[in-house]
């Protein structure tokens, strides 16, 4: 038998994440963002749940492939643009859509021979400062875009730093109106933070982590509030249970000492599976759909937690360690993600490759 541990991608939360994104910005055209492997979801895997989007935007040109393979026939975006001249032949013969951040694509562009010209969509740095044309520099690239042959039509795009967090996205949208005023073409701004949390609307938003059915702005909203669904669910189970008493510890360095006497639960899971090592104790997990939290260290391959409270759990009971649990139990990502100090995307994107995964309910 292999380890009892899998990964669970859900098409229906996916599905019902996406609409929460039309319901907030009814009158875009949605891409759903699935970059890094749909957030670690597998492309294919997430393809299906996905694919009531108007468009795909990502940045891996290999990936652009994947999602064409699967049969989609609409847009796709690559969100970096090229990374050097060649790809732009691939452009042409996927029918790629391409942010142009730099001088360089343009004169990349410029040279290149193609029958079919090019959407583009160029990219403002409204105060992010990792892409784009400065403000100064973003009309200049407008108009030398719009004289070469090679392209179609061009929409501007822009990106925010802080639509999750207080200082909100005012200051960079007053850049972006600014600057674009008078041009022409359709408008892309908003991430799922900008979506949900701003209500921004626009030609074509970008809707990333809520589709995956992760809170942007965790915590000040989860899941719950925001009607999103987890897309990922990833459980173990328990393979073998201790007995502590009073003063015993558990695992690499001790870290966790029994105040009491105290039943563990021993879990096929650990940080070569993705779980994250910044875990401490306490950090929180389901039993067979009852909430406990873990215990020491999270070593490579395992990880305790307190079974105190819960008398019939035992080996082979079933742990979620986050996603969907028996009954119609939850624990949402964000939570585990915040107990490692980190956010629900790296998680789901760090999910390992020896964790075996199934597309299910
Ligand atoms: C990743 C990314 C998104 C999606 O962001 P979420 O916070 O996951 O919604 C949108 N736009 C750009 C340019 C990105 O790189």
């Amino acid at each position: 038998m292999p380890r009892p541990i899998e990964a669970i991608v859900h098409p229906a939360a996916l599905a019902h994440n996406l609409a929460r994104a039309r319901a907030a910005a009814p009158d875009s055209r949605l891409w759903a963002v699935v970059k890094a492997n749909a957030y670690g979801h597998g492309i294919e895997r997430a393809f299906e749940g996905l694919r009531s989007a108007d468009g795909f935007a990502l940045l891996d040109l290999a990936e652009a492939e994947r999602v064409r393979a699967c049969g989609w026939r609409g847009p796709i975006l690559l969100l970096e643009g090229c990374f050097e001249p060649r790809d732009l032949e691939l452009c042409s013969t996927l029918n790629l859509w391409h942010v142009v951040h730099a001088a360089e694509q343009i004169d990349w562009l410029a040279a290149h021979k193609t029958q079919q010209p090019h959407r583009v969509f160029l990219k403002l740095n409204s105060g992010m400062n990792r892409l784009g044309f400065a403000p100064a520099a973003f009309r200049g690239a407008w108009v030398r875009l719009n004289q070469l042959p090679q392209v179609d039509e061009i929409s501007l795009i822009t990106h925010f730093s802080d639509a999750d967090g207080p200082r909100g996205i005012a200051h960079q949208l007053a850049v972006f109106e600014t600057t674009t005023e008078d041009l022409p073409g359709e408008r892309s701004l908003s991430n799922s933070a900008a979506i949900l949390r701003h209500g921004l609307r626009n030609d074509w938003v970008r809707a990333g982590i809520l589709s995956y059915g992760s809170a942007p702005d965790f915590p000040a909203h989860d899941i719950r509030h925001w009607d999103l669904q987890p897309a990922m669910t990833l459980r173990s189970r328990i393979i073998a249970v201790q007995q502590l008493q009073a003063g015993d510890s558990v695992g690499y360095g001790s870290s966790y000492t029994a105040k009491q006497s105290q039943r563990i639960g021993v879990v096929a899971c650990g940080y070569a599976d993705g779980y994250p090592r910044h875990c401490g104790s306490g950090s929180p997990v389901l039993v067979d759909g009852a909430r406990t939290g873990t215990l020491g260290r999270v070593s490579m391959d395992m990880l305790a937690l307190d079974l105190n409270g819960l008398p019939y759990a035992g080996v082979g009971s079933e742990v979620t360690l986050w996603g969907n649990g028996p009954g119609g139990t939850r624990l949402a990502i964000d939570e585990v993600a915040a107990a490692a100090g980190t956010i629900g995307y790296e998680l789901m994107c760090a999910l390992a490759p020896r964790v075996p995964v199934r597309v299910g309910d």
